[in-house]
């Protein structure tokens, strides 16, 4: 069998196993991540194990998050196709890819040169163009294109950023890891006065470097 068609085959178990049967049933996202070929976001010597259960290293001491949690983070957005997302952490462009495939535009923001210049080539490679990349210090958010949508933040700060929230629309989502030694998954809905959050499940992100 050639290696193409392996890794179709480990995709699709991929999204059976250790997706759809942990409880994600939300179409587009299932369909977003069996067409995103997630061994072209890996290091080259880590394509064997691009399909695994797991996350893994992407270099700079970065890690591409594991599959079911890319998942679940997205589906948790309720996303219908039209929105504009602002993304934090673009690591290797895999969710920026799974969050491409689904809304009309998607702006992610990364902190390290290589890895935003890394994704950007695999993002262009495969032929995206509703993506727009920044490199600079996420907690900022993208004001420029404010207000979006919906937010996905992908490394953990010890606490919600203001910043952010207030680059959300009213009744707009953000998804957010938040914590230092635990952490949690936190859904933000921005509401006329403030924000509600909603605790979610237990994870492991990297944390969100602060610069300033
Ligand atoms: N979704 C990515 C996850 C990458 S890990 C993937 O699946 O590949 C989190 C990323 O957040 C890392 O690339 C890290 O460099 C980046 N990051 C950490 N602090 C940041 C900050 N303050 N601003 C922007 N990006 C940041």
């Amino acid at each position: 069998m050639s290696q193409d068609s392996t890794f179709d085959r480990e995709r699709k178990d991929m999204v059976e196993y250790q997706i759809r049967r942990r409880g994600v049933s939300d179409k587009k996202v299932l369909k977003a991540m069996l067409r995103v070929p997630r061994h072209l976001f890996v290091p080259e010597q880590m394509k064997e194990l691009a399909y695994g259960d797991e996350p893994l290293p992407i270099g700079e001491g970065q890690t591409i998050s594991q599959p079911y949690i890319v998942a679940y983070m997205t589906e948790a957005l309720k996303l219908h196709g039209r929105e504009r997302v602002l993304e934090i952490g673009t690591g290797s462009g895999y969710q920026t890819a799974v969050l491409a495939e689904i809304v009309k535009e998607v702006y992610t923001v990364e902190l390290i040169p290589e890895l935003s210049d890394r994704a950007r080539a695999v993002l262009e490679k495969l032929g995206y163009q509703n993506i727009h990349f920044r490199v600079g210090d996420g907690t900022l958010g993208w004001p420029e294109h404010a207000p979006y949508d919906a937010v996905l933040v992908s490394a953990a700060p010890a606490s919600v950023p203001p910043t952010l929230v207030e680059q959300l629309k009213v009744g707009g989502k953000m998804v957010i890891p938040v914590g230092t030694d635990f952490q949690e998954l936190v859904l933000v809905t921005r509401t006329e006065t403030g924000w509600d959050e909603q605790r979610l499940i237990g994870v492991r992100f990297v944390p969100l470097i602060t610069v300033h």
